[in-house]
């Protein structure tokens, strides 16, 4: 990494704190009690560049990589997960995945509109009967003519209530393809929106498909690719999204050293007791761990977006530590812990997400298991 992209990162992440600070943390109580999802705000995020920030300057972007990204996910995460993980779906799963996937017609016309805040966005892959095996899906993309028609239902779509442009994956006869469909074409239609237990304040619903006529120029990539933009897309998504669980580990290392210190009992701080010293040292060496599996990762996918591995580790390991770490916050907290207005107990019920969202812990293990495997098979040494 050369020192200018060094300082360039640096100053994202100043500018990003700045905004949190003034303009996100005093939101973030009301963002949960409220399920409130502050879209004026999100919109903001485009005006300072960062919901386009991979995509180059031509279609409204900053022209800037992973590594800028994953710096305004952790920041973003630290103050708000939920509000973290709006714009992760949006500016990650869909804004990256049109640049790079899409035609010039498909950038030049949804790309500014995406990167300035326009329009919001959302994927669309998880159905009511496949999640975790995805392939499985029932949404299906028929041809007619010079177009395709689209029929199914999407579930569990993050920012679905407020989605101007969906980016929805559809089986096409013995393949899957990619489209890119507008709320406002005809047959589209919202259902509820979830109410969840941590996360709130990024909403999440369902979508509903009837019919929908789309032209050629609506395929992303090419038909019949949509498996290989899937996964491509599944392992970065895992990388940047482990970073929204690296800055909420931060807030809750933070917020319990500073309760571990200042509280007292038996005459001392608690701080001082050596089982509360076994969970800061267990905190501590968890997220630092994270950070590194996670910076690693970060570079592995900027060679190869197909690597399976370390995507996977790295938020199989950093999700769980953001549990691991949240939770002992809480208990640090003691009773005080338990009450909503410690803001802990938000940490732990946002950091349940990180094992779920994205694929879960279980199938993660899958994927770097079954990978190594095949990679040992064939190169009788554990890949670098
Ligand atoms: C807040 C939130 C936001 C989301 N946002 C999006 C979004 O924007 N877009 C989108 O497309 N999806 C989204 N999802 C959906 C998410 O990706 C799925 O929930 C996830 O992939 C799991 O699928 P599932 O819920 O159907 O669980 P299932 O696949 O039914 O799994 C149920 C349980 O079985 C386990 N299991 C399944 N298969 C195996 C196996 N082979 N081996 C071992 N265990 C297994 C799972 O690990 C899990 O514990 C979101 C979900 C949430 C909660």
């Amino acid at each position: 990494m050369t020192s200018e992209n060094e300082d360039s990162l640096r100053m994202i992440r100043e500018t990003v704190k700045e905004f949190a600070r003034k303009e996100l943390i005093p939101l973030s109580t009301r963002i949960d009690e409220e399920d409130f999802f502050p879209v004026e705000l999100f919109r903001k995020l485009g005006s300072l560049g960062f919901l386009g920030i991979t995509v180059p300057e031509k279609y409204g972007g900053s022209g800037l990589g992973y590594d800028a990204q994953a710096v305004v996910q952790e920041e973003l995460g630290y103050a708000s997960a939920s509000f973290a993980l709006s714009y992760g779906a949006h500016s990650n799963l869909v804004v990256d995945s049109l640049y790079r996937n899409g035609s010039e017609h498909i950038r030049e016309s949804f790309l500014p509109g995406l990167s300035s805040g326009e329009m919001i966005a959302s994927l669309c892959l998880t159905e009511p009967g496949s999640g975790s095996d995805a392939l499985a899906m029932k949404t299906e993309a028929r041809r007619s003519g010079d177009h395709f028609v689209l029929n199914g239902s999407k579930t569990l779509i993050t920012n679905a209530p407020y989605a101007d442009l969906m980016l929805v994956y559809a089986r096409t006869g013995d393949s899957y393809t990619a489209f890119v469909v507008l709320n406002s074409d005809k047959g589209v239609s919202k259902g509820k929106k979830f109410s969840k237990m941590g996360m709130r304040g990024s909403p999440t619903g369902e979508i509903y498909f009837d019919n929908v006529e789309l032209p050629e120029d609506r395929v992303l990539g090419k038909y019949g690719n949509g498996k290989n933009i899937i996964l491509s897309g599944l392992n970065a998504e895992r990388v940047i999204l482990s970073f929204i669980f690296i800055g909420l580990s931060r807030n809750a290392l933070e917020v319990a050293l500073k309760y571990a210190i200042e509280r007292k009992q038996f005459g001392k701080s608690i701080s001082e007791f050596e089982l509360i010293e076994e969970k800061l040292a267990n905190m501590y060496t968890r997220y630092e761990a994270s950070k590194l599996l996670c910076e690693k990762a970060l570079k592995a996918i900027q060679l190869d977006r197909m690597n399976a591995i370390d995507s996977a580790a790295s938020i199989l390991f950093t999700a769980e530590s953001a549990e691991y770490i949240a939770r002992e916050a809480l208990q640090i907290h003691g009773g005080y812990g338990y009450v909503k207005d410690s803001g802990v107990e938000r940490l732990l019920r946002d950091a349940i997400l990180g094992q779920i969202g994205a694929g879960t812990t279980e199938i993660r293990k899958h994927l770097v298991a079954s990978n190594l495997v095949k990679s040992f098979m064939k190169d009788k040494s554990i890949p670098r």
